[in-house]
């Protein structure tokens, strides 16, 4: 008989988290018995959680804000993605140990093996986990990276030696133009319909492909404003599939189409409460 697959998901706050519905999908779809759990654990907590991980004998995790570099100290070996990255969102249990990876990399690097570009220059707007993964999947292609974040110390310390750094207020339409992918690895407009990352002077040239990590809302400002200049662009819900299809893969060695994961984590926006109770949900989680 195929063991259960026991999952879930690490994090403070993760109550609104779509990994849930994504992965009892995926579980669904594959006929596999298994469980998603939400382990929400605030920074304090973090000792207890992993001890209660390694007791309970889950199969794999994933892991999400603020715990993505905090839980490198509680893992026994970091697959390459996650050394280079520094981060962690994916846990999987090989026989005692626990492993980390950076299913953000691995999701962003095949975002970018689909669209129909060659390596050129990249405008990355971010200095935090999801600006390292992006950077990371785009210096393994041979793009030339430009980072812009609202505070350029941290971009500066985080990409020291593999990027450009520049203040985002000083970005200029010349940077934009010479550039041919831009991509928005930042909280602006998160939650947020009417803001954008971009400084106000910033127009955008229709050869540019924008992708966004932002997904709620789906369609944010940025995104308004690159379809309005024919720009081509991919939403936020494209890296959180590919990430969980990554995910997935790495639990259970089962490789589905991201579209999966798409649906589920749509039809998860829709009815948010399906989506909890699809999760088993425990613990109290608070948002
Ligand atoms: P993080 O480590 O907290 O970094 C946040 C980044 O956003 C920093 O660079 C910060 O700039 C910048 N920022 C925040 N508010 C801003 C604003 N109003 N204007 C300009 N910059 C702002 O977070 P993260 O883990 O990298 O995640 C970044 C975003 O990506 C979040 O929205 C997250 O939900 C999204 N994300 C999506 C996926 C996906 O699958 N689609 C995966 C991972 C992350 P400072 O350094 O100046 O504070």
């Amino acid at each position: 008989m195929t063991p259960e697959v026991r999952l879930g998901i690490m994090g403070y706050p993760v109550a609104h988290s779509r990994s849930p519905a994504m992965h009892q999908a995926a579980l669904q779809h594959c006929g596999l018995s298994g469980s998603y759990q939400l382990l929400p654990t605030p920074p304090e907590q973090l000792t207890e959680t992993m001890q209660h991980i390694r007791s309970a004998q889950l199969t794999g995790f994933n892991v999400t804000i603020p715990h993505k570099e905090t839980v490198l100290a509680h893992l026994d070996a970091l697959e390459t993605s996650a050394q280079r990255v520094g981060a962690v969102n994916c846990v999987v249990r090989e026989g005692r140990g626990l492993i980390g990876h950076n299913t953000d990399a691995g999701g962003m690097a095949r975002i970018l093996d689909g669209l129909p570009l060659s390596a050129g220059r990249a405008i990355v707007i971010g200095a935090g986990g999801a600006a390292r993964a992006s950077v990371d999947a785009l210096a393994c292609r041979g793009w030339r990276i430009l980072v812009a974040n609202r505070t350029a110390e941290r971009a500066r310390a985080a990409f020291a030696g593999c990027a450009e750094v520049l203040p985002l207020a000083d970005m200029t339409n010349r940077e934009v133009e010479d550039a041919s992918l831009l991509l928005n690895a930042t909280a602006a407009g998160m939650g947020r319909p009417h803001e954008s990352p971009l400084p106000a002077a910033i127009r955008l040239p229709p050869h540019l492909t924008v992708i966004e990590l932002v997904y709620t809302p789906l369609e944010t400002r940025l995104l308004r404003q690159a379809r309005t200049a024919g720009c081509t662009t991919v939403d936020g819900l494209a890296l959180l599939a590919a990430q969980a299809a990554d995910s997935f893969e790495v639990w259970t060695g089962r490789r589905l189409p991201d579209e999966v994961f798409r649906r589920a984590a749509e039809s998860a926006a829709e009815a948010p409460e399906g989506a909890e109770r699809a999760a088993g949900r425990v613990g109290a989680a608070t948002t």
